[in-house]
């Protein structure tokens, strides 16, 4: 069994501290899976004459040369030829700053499974009791025309989402309509979410909703000023993905759409869960009780100064650097995301009230403010579009 099988076949998701020898190991099976097989990747640890044999020791991680996110963006780096790279994850590209292409083999798709099986499952969002599910997010089943290519991993991982618990129906609040001119286009149709969400209140089964937060706020907005007060089944929930201050920060405060969601759907603020990760690294952040986005085993974090990039100790805030074993088909082991945060550990912070004594992550928000800003605003304007 290969060090990456083993780390992901690890009992307790969240025991950082019993996995450090293992991890390093499973993260040096993979640069050296990657130095053979990708000239790219094995140019840049060259040019900072690293090698993978180099990873030890925790200290050695911060060693391990990055690539940043936006780096990935302009550049397609693989390490296994088309055929082997079963699934192709995009990011969604706002703001013309170009797509990055992760491509996964199975052995990838595998590691995904267990974990999302290990992360969900203690969490009760995998379980075998049917549900409806309502997706604020675009409806990947239509995909193809102008919108051909590799799927958003929003909303493949949205998509995915509705396979945690057998689904009765799904509605997405995105739906593909031909415009005047013969193109295809996303449109918004909260209308119809409000009126699903009406009819499965008389369900015996729960309502999931999941997606982007603007659109929920949205819709919840519009079901407030008409008066309508849901109490959707017991069991029902909310799951927000891609984290909360990295696509709406201005706007909208999370504590303030949990109050929403109480009072317009009947969901209790236990029920919303909040999920962080990215296209470039696909590992399941979901936060705890607490809120928390606690560091599971099948990846490292470290903060770097945006300046030198160089890392800074645990209660400081940086560049998030995301680490990990999971995909050997594209060199993704280390990514520096444009996200800020802070990791907070024992040795900075008092222990997490939820129990769990892995680091958390907290995200601050996104260096370049324009994109954050033009993500909102799109969201925005295409809900006044298709209000009319
Ligand atoms: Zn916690």
């Amino acid at each position: 069994m290969d060090y990456r099988t083993k780390l992901f076949l690890w009992s307790d998701p969240y025991d950082t501290a019993g996995t450090e020898d293992l991890f390093l190991s499973a993260l040096r099976e993979n640069a050296e899976f990657q130095y053979a097989h990708c000239p790219a990747y094995r140019a840049v640890l060259d040019e900072f004459g690293f090698r993978p044999k180099e990873l030890k020791t925790p200290a050695d991680l911060s060693r391990l040369p990055f690539l940043p996110t936006a780096f990935l963006k302009k550049h397609r780096m693989f390490s296994m030829p088309k055929v082997r790279r079963l699934v192709t994850a995009s990011s969604s590209g706002t703001g013309g700053s170009g797509r990055s292409e992760i491509g996964l083999e199975a052995g990838a798709l595998g590691a995904g499974a267990v974990m999302v099986k290990k992360v969900f499952g203690s969490r009760g969002i995998l379980s075998p009791k049917p549900c409806h599910y309502v997706v604020f997010g675009y409806d990947p089943r239509r995909g193809g025309g102008n919108d051909a290519g590799p799927a958003m991993a929003a909303a493949m991982t949205a998509y995915g989402y509705t396979f945690l618990a057998p689904a009765l129906s799904r509605t997405f609040a995105l739906r593909r309509v031909k415009g005047e001119d013969g193109t295809y286009a996303y449109k918004p149709d909260l209308d119809g979410v409000i009126s699903a969400l009406a009819k499965h209140e008389r369900s015996p089964f729960p309502t999931r909703l999941m997606g982007f937060p603007a659109y929920v706020w949205f819709a919840l907005g519009r079901m407030e000023e008409r008066g309508i007060r849901l109490r959707l089944p017991e069991g029902s929930s909310v799951m927000f993905g891609g984290g909360w201050k990295q696509h709406y920060r201005e706007a909208v405060d999370k504590e303030e759409m949990v109050r929403r969601i109480e009072k317009v759907l009947g969901i209790p603020g236990s029920r919303v869960f909040e999920c962080y990760g990215a296209a470039e690294h696909p590992i399941l952040y979901c936060a705890c009780p607490a809120r928390r986005f606690h560091i599971p085993v099948y990846s490292r974090v470290l903060i770097r100064d945006p300046r030198t990039f160089d890392p800074v100790p645990a209660g400081t805030p940086g560049l998030v650097n995301l680490i990990t074993p999971m995909i050997r088909a594209t060199p993704v082991l280390s990514v520096l995301t444009d996200d800020l945060g802070i990791l907070h550990t024992a040795e900075t912070d008092p222990p997490c009230p939820c129990g769990c004594k892995s680091p958390w992550l907290e995200i601050l928000g996104r260096v370049g403010m324009t994109e954050i800003k033009t993500c909102a605003a799109g969201a925005e304007e295409a809900i006044r579009e298709a209000s009319g």
